[in-house]
């Protein structure tokens, strides 16, 4: 990673804080729908998460493959994150243009940005002059030095509290949704640079989610992101990748068992 000696910012080792969490010295887990469908599907889950998440997914717009699809409540689900807010539990949501900054800032703890926007140039500039934590998605098909780029950019303006999330990268696995690369989280750690994971995108297979995130905690990850719908089968997006409250559970206790283990 000779790249990172170019850089000014990232790898530089400043701490980050997300509440009452440090990364890197606390577990984080971003935790809930793939997007916010309704009331009682989100509610529901904040107030289960309540507690076990450092983060509820609070995401009103979705970068969707297929126009088609559910594209997220947008604007209209604001009223949902002011009442999620008096469950007192801290939120994350995806931003997908600078507009997007100003309409989340009062409601939000942290911003994500998605795969699909991790070379969004300008979108990255405008991001970099809040002060909120940034998770940095990998891109779809993204090298690491693309991906480490992106980050300088954010942290060039100004927010150093940019964390990175592999979510799997395109490659010829045809059973997979993605592949999940695992390797840059050691990687990543050698070079003072945090990192979580995020099993659901990166299998796209509820299966796959349990032993994958054991892996990513048995390689050092500072976290992990984790789909959690109260109903998955009837999930608007990723229905073959979000858990429901009793298998979040029971990964839940696996994962802090296994992190208290190897500490
Ligand atoms: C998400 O986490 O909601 C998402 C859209 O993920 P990705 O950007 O990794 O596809
Ligand atoms: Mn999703």
């Amino acid at each position: 990673m000779d790249f990172l000696k170019k850089l000014k910012f990232v790898g530089k080792g400043n701490e980050i804080k997300i509440n009452n969490s440090i990364v890197g010295k606390d577990l984080i887990i971003i935790a809930g729908p793939c997007g916010i469908e309704s009331e009682e599907q989100f509610l529901s889950s904040a107030k289960f998460l309540k507690d076990k998440a450092t983060l509820l997914r609070a995401h009103l717009f979705k970068p969707r493959t297929n126009p088609y699809s559910f594209q997220g409540l947008g604007e209209k689900g604001l009223n949902l994150l002011e009442k999620a807010k008096k469950i007192k539990i801290p939120l994350i949501s995806e931003i997908m243009e600078s507009s997007q900054i100003e309409i989340l800032s009062d409601y939000i703890d942290a911003f994500q940005i998605g795969a699909r926007n991790m070379q969004n140039f300008n979108l990255l500039k405008a991001i970099g002059k809040t002060d909120k934590p940034i998770i940095l998605k990998r891109g779809i098909s993204a090298t690491i030095e693309e991906w480490v780029n992106a980050a300088e950019y954010i942290m060039k303006e100004g927010n150093l509290n940019v964390i990175f999330c592999e979510r799997g990268i395109r490659t010829y696995s045809d059973v997979t949704r993605n592949t999940l690369d695992l390797s840059v989280v050691p990687l990543f750690k050698k070079h003072n640079l945090p990192i979580i994971v995020d099993p659901c995108h990166g299998t796209g297979m509820k299966e796959l989610i349990a032993p994958m995130s054991k892996a990513a905690i048995a390689a050092g990850t500072d976290g992990l992101l984790i789909e959690v719908h109260p109903n998955p089968a009837e999930a608007l997006s990723d229905s073959n990748q979000q858990l429901n409250f009793t298998e979040f559970d029971d990964l839940f206790n696996e994962v802090k068992k296994l992190n208290n283990f190897l500490k």
